[in-house]
């Protein structure tokens, strides 16, 4: 650990090394605010380095691999003098005008302004071999991972909003898909179930449940689905499966401090970053429920530093 504890306090904290974290730790850096950013112990780089082949962020026309990426990400931000510590923030505090942010080792550190982008995750289904089929076969985002799909025989897992329309959006790829929704009626908005419903090329699967995943040669090759009442099981060749049974933002270190809506989604003052503490900015999936692109996190991550900026120039 490198990070300073003990008195002292920094200009800007950024918890979070995602799209959002690492260009809210560049452009702060760039404005000399001398960043400290807690990149997490295990996820450092954020959730595209769980992934291979991105190829819709702006820049690479040939498409980038998710983890090189984010190296790219992280070595501009050090380029300019942000300090990255790969560990966890297990507590804070951020209702003075000294923030306080605690790590597993217990030291505390303190800064005029935080940003928090420790992004959401998706949920899983939790069949044994799922982490391991992603990227093959397996994704939890059509915008991403659509185009790889092509011609493919697809399996969308979901009944709400989100469902309805990584089905219809997949029918511009896929030669059939199928929605499995493990209840009998769908949790979507009507309008949604209405664009579903009148697509002949997708059909549904009604109380039925994903069992077990299929993998010839480390890829998807089929599902087993399961009768939800009778336990009854058949077998699906389906090679492409989106699962699209919600996120879970990450912040149950910011309960009783920051807003959250309804969803646990940290509130902002939009378009700015700002949350319900002044000096304390939110940026990327742990805000956003509408787009949760990298593209769309490092854009709100710029926004959190400028705000950051503006807000410790006016206390100067
Ligand atoms: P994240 O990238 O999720 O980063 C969150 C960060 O917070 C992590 O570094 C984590 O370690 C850290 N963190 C969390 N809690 C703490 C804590 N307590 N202390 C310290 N650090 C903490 N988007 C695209 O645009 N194109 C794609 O092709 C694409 N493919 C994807 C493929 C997969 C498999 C997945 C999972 C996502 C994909 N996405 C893609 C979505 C994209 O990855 C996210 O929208 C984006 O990463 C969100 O950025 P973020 O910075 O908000 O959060």
């Amino acid at each position: 650990m490198s990070a300073q504890g003990g008195g002292r306090s920094r200009d800007v904290i950024v918890i979070g090394s995602g799209p959002a974290g690492y260009t809210a730790a560049l452009y702060a850096a760039r404005a000399q605010l001398k960043p400290l950013v807690f990149g997490g112990s295990v996820f450092v780089g954020g959730s595209l380095t769980t992934t291979t082949e991105v190829e819709n962020f702006p820049g690479f026309p040939q498409g980038v691999d998710g983890p090189v990426l984010m190296e790219n990400m992280r070595a501009q931000a050090e380029r300019f003098g942000a300090e990255i510590v790969e560990d966890d923030i297990v507590s804070v505090d951020l209702t003075g005008p000294i923030k306080e942010v605690t790590d597993t080792e217990g030291t505390v550190h303190r800064a005029r302004a935080v940003i928090v982008a420790t992004g959401s995750g998706y949920r899983k289904l939790g069949l044994p071999n799922e982490d391991a089929l992603s990227g093959r076969g397996v994704s939890w985002c059509a915008t991403c991972d659509g185009f790889f799909f092509r011609d493919r025989d697809i399996v969308v897992v979901g009944g709400g909003d989100t469902a309805m329309e990584e089905a219809t959006f997949l029918t511009r790829f896929a030669r059939s898909v199928t929605v499995v929704h493990r209840r009998s009626t769908l949790r979507a908005s009507q309008v949604m179930q209405n664009r579903a419903f009148t697509d002949d090329r997708i059909s549904f699967a009604f109380d039925t449940e994903v069992a077990e995943l299929h993998e010839d040669n480390g890829m998807l090759s089929g599902l087993t689905l399961r009768d939800a009442f009778t336990g009854r099981t058949r077998r699906l060749a389906a090679t492409g499966l989106f699962i699209a049974i919600g996120h879970d933002p990450r912040t149950e270190l910011f309960e009783g401090q920051l807003d959250l809506d309804d969803e646990g989604y940290l509130k902002v003052a939009a378009p700015s970053t700002r949350t319900n503490i002044p000096g304390v900015f939110a940026a990327g999936d742990v805000v956003d429920h509408t787009y949760r692109q990298a593209v769309t996190a490092a854009g709100t991550g710029c926004a959190a530093a400028l705000d950051a900026e503006r807000y410790l120039a006016a206390l100067a």
